[in-house]
């Protein structure tokens, strides 16, 4: 696996650095599939992934097994800051794109109590939105206006 924007901002990341990756994406190792890793189509790519949106923070290349494929795959994959991610296949004998999901964790946000935001320095404003989810800890705050 390479870490892509870790090895490039700093040539030597830390194993404390690496570990908060990992968990980020619900990793066992450095070869792991990430957890609630599936399939997805086009659609899914152009509807609901971050990729719409943000860039990933990390970019990294694992090979592994797929379960309909012979030979194991070549894989790229993207994470963002939260947790979630996709990854892409080439798939040269098909000649096709293969996409997949995953997410160290499936969020389930609420609104934050006043204590929490306080905490955080991040209150809800007239389109500022905040939320929390309690799997996790993520906070997630999104400026809605233009
Ligand atoms: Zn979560």
């Amino acid at each position: 696996m390479l870490l892509q924007k870790l090895s490039y901002l700093t040539p030597k990341a830390s194993q404390e650095e690496i570990d908060n990756i990992l968990k980020l994406y619900g990793m066992a190792s450095k070869h792991a599939i990430p957890t609630n890793f599936k399939e997805v189509d086009e659609e899914w790519m152009a509807t609901r992934c971050l990729m719409r949106m943000y860039s990933p923070t990390y970019m990294w290349w694992s090979r592994i097994k797929l379960e309909d494929k012979k030979y194991d795959a070549d894989m790229h994959f993207f994470g963002f800051y939260d947790g979630t991610g996709f990854a892409m296949y080439h798939d040269y004998n098909n000649k096709r794109m293969r996409y997949f999901s995953f997410a160290g964790c499936i969020h389930e946000f609420r609104q934050p109590t006043k204590e929490e935001c306080d905490a955080h320095h991040d209150h809800p404003g007239r389109c500022y939105h905040v939320s929390i989810c309690d799997k996790c800890g993520y906070w997630k705050s999104v400026d809605t206006s233009d």
